[in-house]
């Protein structure tokens, strides 16, 4: 995406310049590759979302939300957008929706600090109302860099909004959820295995039996996948 390219490039840009002027070698054609760290990375990617007014969320939100958990977590929880906990605290799934997430994720077997939980977007919109595609546009490349950076093993898709924008699909989230589709960080990357399932607040809204079995069924498949022990 060429958003994503202009602030690789001014990021890489930026990095430069700073070596160049204290003295760093990062010019020079025999410089060693540094390995990255991501927890350092992610930090940085937080502050420039804290500072983001790319659209009108910045205005009239009260925090940003970047996301937050393990830099090397294996399995990232993708939502929708902060609501009103969200925006009050800075923290991505502290709500309500929040609270059956880290039930979920401990039905799992998994702790909630293991993993990394972050949204589409990073500020709330007034009212919880659905993203807007320019909204989407300007904020998508912070969660692509998150992801770039994590390289999880596993992503889950929290409801439809999360689910189309990361497969670029207009397919509805009872078509797509249950099986593992494939997402791609860049163009040479290895896919990662991105399960969609439905949000916790939708489950909240409609706590079936056959809707709750659905979502455990997904899990069931993600814990599969990173071999952790299933239960019955
Ligand atoms: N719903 C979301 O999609 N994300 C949150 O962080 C909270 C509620």
């Amino acid at each position: 995406m060429k958003e994503d390219t202009d602030i690789d490039k001014a990021i890489s840009q930026h990095i430069e310049m700073e070596s160049f002027f204290s003295g760093g070698t990062s010019l020079r054609s025999d410089k060693v590759e540094q390995p990255i760290d991501s927890a350092k990375e992610l930090e940085l990617i937080a502050a420039e979302v804290r500072a983001c007014r790319k659209c009108d969320l910045g205005e009239s939100r009260t925090n940003a939300v970047p996301g937050q958990g393990k830099a090397n977590a294996k399995i990232v929880f993708v939502g929708e957008a902060p609501g009103a906990d969200e925006d009050a605290q800075g923290l991505a799934f502290v709500g309500r929706a929040g609270q059956l997430l880290t039930k979920i994720i401990e039905a799992m077997d998994v702790n909630r600090t293991d993993v990394f939980i972050c949204n589409i977007l990073k500020c709330r919109p007034p009212g919880n109302r659905d993203p807007k595609p320019d909204e989407i546009i300007s904020c998508l490349p912070y969660l692509q860099r998150q992801l770039e950076l994590i390289e999880p093993e596993i992503i889950v898709a929290l409801g439809a909004h999360a689910a189309k924008t990361l497969l670029n699909t207009n397919s509805t989230i009872g078509q797509l959820r249950g099986r593992f589709h494939d997402y791609y960080t860049s163009e040479e990357a290895e896919p990662i295995n991105l399960m969609p399932t439905y949000h916790p607040a939708y489950l909240l809204r409609n706590y079936s039996q056959d809707n709750r079995k659905k979502v455990w069924d997904d899990m069931q498949k993600v814990m599969k996948e990173l071999g952790l022990p299933i239960k019955k």
